[in-house]
């Protein structure tokens, strides 16, 4: 049976108060999707603001720490985020696993942190160009999988993997669809392994350059369970459609 699809926005490093009107648009635009489930995963500094602005809508947090509370100078923990309202967070995104150089152990314990304390989890995989042209992407997004999810199999429903391959995120350029439909299969098949039945539990969402005009063939795949999206994702005029396919894929 297929999943319901997810279909989150990134808003990375952008988002003032005068965003949140946009932010009340794709909240309200959304509830004609109700098969679609839609986040926005905004700075944490506007989580309680844009909590604020759209009760029901979910919005997330872009990164948490693993630690419960102490001295990590500029860190945001769980329970802060669920205290500011945040249903979700993104952890390991390739932009922080890199200028951060957050290590696979350490997004699994963010991760882990964060579904003990009741948010829902997007976790981020994805290879580089180098990676992808020596024909080892599948190989290494799979280490990299085994590496960062949480050990036990009963946080599954609450966990959603995002293959998002580094040199197709807010480049325009995106893999093939037997390329979207090989990784994702070989996801699946690592999560089951994993995490026995339960591993069918985890949404498998692709990011990287989504758009309204490639979104439908990119739902189209078998286990791509909706999408992690960026740079489309800071307006309604262009997420919406993005909702919109999903919706229609089902
Ligand atoms: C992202 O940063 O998670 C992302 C998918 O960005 P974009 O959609 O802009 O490629």
């Amino acid at each position: 049976m297929p999943l319901r699809k997810l279909v989150a926005g990134n808003w990375k490093m952008h988002g003032v108060s005068s965003d949140l009107a946009e932010i009340a648009q794709i909240a309200s635009a959304s509830r004609e999707y109700p098969q679609v489930d839609v986040a926005l995963c905004v700075p944490a500094i506007l989580i309680e603001r844009a909590v604020r602005a759209v009760p029901g809508f979910s919005i997330g947090g872009q990164d948490v720490h693993h630690a419960e509370k102490g001295a990590h100078t500029g860190c945001t923990s769980a329970r802060m985020l669920v205290d500011a309202g945040a249903v979700l967070t993104i952890v390991g995104h390739s932009e922080r696993r890199d200028a951060q150089r957050e290590s696979n152990a350490e997004i699994q314990a963010k991760a882990h942190a964060a579904l003990q304390s009741g948010l829902n989890v997007i976790l981020c995989i994805g290879e580089s160009l180098s990676v992808r042209e020596r024909g080892d992407a599948v190989e290494t997004v799979l280490s990299q999988l085994e590496a960062s999810i949480p050990d036990e199999p009963s946080e599954a429903a609450e966990l959603a993997i995002a293959y998002e391959p580094i040199w197709a995120i807010g480049s325009g350029k995106t893999p093939t669809i037997d390329e979207i439909a090989e990784m994702h299969d070989a996801i699946r098949n690592r999560l089951n392994q994993r995490y026995g039945g339960e591993g069918d539990r985890v949404r498998i969402l692709y990011g990287g350059s989504v758009k309204p005009s490639n979104a439908g063939e990119i739902f189209a795949v078998a286990d791509v369970d909706g999408a992690l999206v960026g740079g489309a994702s800071l307006k309604a005029e262009d997420f919406m459609p993005i909702v919109a396919a999903a919706s229609r894929a089902g």
